[in-house]
């Protein structure tokens, strides 16, 4: 076989199992109306939270700042990319978040490899969640430090790790919000495990940030005053979500701030993010602080789907309550059918698929923005009753 066969093969392997990714083109801007490979559809596909990323308000200061500052940072952070309007934005989102500062990074995938790689090192340790995103994983594993998984939520079997461990740094990785489930982690537990196991606690809020806690992300839904656990708790959050930008931040105390500038290669060797994207991201964090109607009618959208679909018999809803709300149904294929189903209505709900998520779990992922109306959603959840019969 030739390697393109080879590759030919496995591609078609995939196809089989339903399990090959295609990818759609969207015509319109990002939002819960859009156009979709020639089709105007409503979407529960974004991670889109608040109803951002299309707000004029954010493009009227993306434009603005591309004619002051141009449209490339054209440096990394450490030569000369470094804008005053990236430095403002970053003390921003230090205040906004409660801690004392805050550091920039192109992605959240980048900002996790770069904390991992940082502060942990070969003969350290790294404990994760078995749902955790692919890129807190891809950081443990970058940052040769030995890693212990657990099963989802498995608070015992963490601690068993923690107490058995004696690796002189170690470091417990969580999502805030899992992405594939919408559950929120039990971060007052996990804190004190960190502070019994003298632990670090890396909270990936990519689905939190903007969202709970007033936006201020996970940590403030609790309650967890930052400065009261600065000796163990870094904070990441993405801005590509609900912020409706693009970019992510790491929040922390002062001297773990200063190391990932010394030492995170996903910092330090690449370009900085345009500025004109943080002149975007203030605009955003000026909204998501100043219009809780948002987060608010968000809220009155999950328990709409919530009420909508009880009794269904097609699958199984997940018990979250945030704007991720899964729709277990078991094998890839029904979940494929299911979304095709919904499609032909104009509706567009993914199916998620292993190895996103465990066999045998497969689910339609229906994601709901403030942007939706309570119309829409009524929608959704009329035809979810109408194809329940054939898929039930
Ligand atoms: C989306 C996501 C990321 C990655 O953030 P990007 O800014 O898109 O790279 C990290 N963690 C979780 C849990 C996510 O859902």
């Amino acid at each position: 076989m030739t390697r393109l066969s080879d590759l030919a093969a496995r591609l078609a392997g995939l196809e089989a199992e339903s399990l090959r990714r295609t990818r759609r083109q969207l015509q319109s801007p990002q939002g819960v109306s859009v156009v979709i490979d020639g089709r105007a559809c409503v979407s529960f596909c974004s991670n889109d939270y608040l109803g951002l990323a299309a707000h004029p308000a954010l493009a009227a200061a993306a434009a603005e700042g591309a004619l002051r500052h141009g449209t490339g940072a054209g440096a990394s952070h450490l030569l000369t990319g470094h804008a005053d309007a990236h430095e403002s934005l970053e003390r921003d989102l230090a205040r906004f978040s409660g801690f004392p500062s805050a550091l920039l990074f192109s992605t959240g995938y980048m900002a996790n490899l770069g904390v991992a790689t940082a502060l942990l090192g070969r003969g350290d340790a790294v404990f994760g969640d078995r749902l955790n995103h692919a890129c807190l994983n891809d950081g443990a594993l970058l940052s040769r430090a030995t890693f212990h998984r657990h099963p989802h939520g498995d608070l015992a079997a963490l601690e068993r790790q923690l107490a058995a461990s004696d690796a002189r740094v170690r470091m417990i990785m969580v999502d805030g919000v899992f992405s594939m489930d919408g559950d929120i982690a039990p971060l007052p537990a996990l804190l004190e495990l960190a502070v019994r196991h003298d632990a670090w606690l890396l909270v990936d809020d990519a689905h939190g940030f903007g969202v709970l806690g007033d936006g201020r992300g996970c940590l403030a839904h609790f309650g967890i005053d930052p400065a009261t656990v600065l000796d163990h708790v870094i904070y990441m959050g993405t801005l590509g979500k609900a912020a409706g930008v693009f970019g992510a931040f790491v929040a922390a105390a002062p001297a773990v701030i200063d190391t990932l500038v010394q030492s995170a290669r996903t910092y330090v060797f690449t370009t900085a993010l345009p500025p004109m994207v943080a002149c975007a991201l203030q605009a955003s964090l000026r909204l998501i602080e100043q219009e809780p109607q948002r987060r608010e009618h968000l809220a009155a959208l999950v328990r709409r789907w919530r009420d909508g679909v009880q009794g269904l018999r097609s699958g199984t809803p997940l018990p979250s309550s945030t704007a991720i709300q899964p729709w277990v149904v078991g094998g890839s294929g029904q979940a494929m059918a299911l979304s095709a189903a919904l499609a032909e209505r104009g509706l567009l709900v993914p199916a998620i698929r292993p190895p996103t998520v465990p066999a045998g779990s497969a689910r339609l992922r229906v994601s709901l923005s403030a942007a939706h109306t309570l119309q829409q959603v009524d929608r959704l959840c009329e035809a979810m009753h109408a194809v329940d019969a054939r898929h039930g």
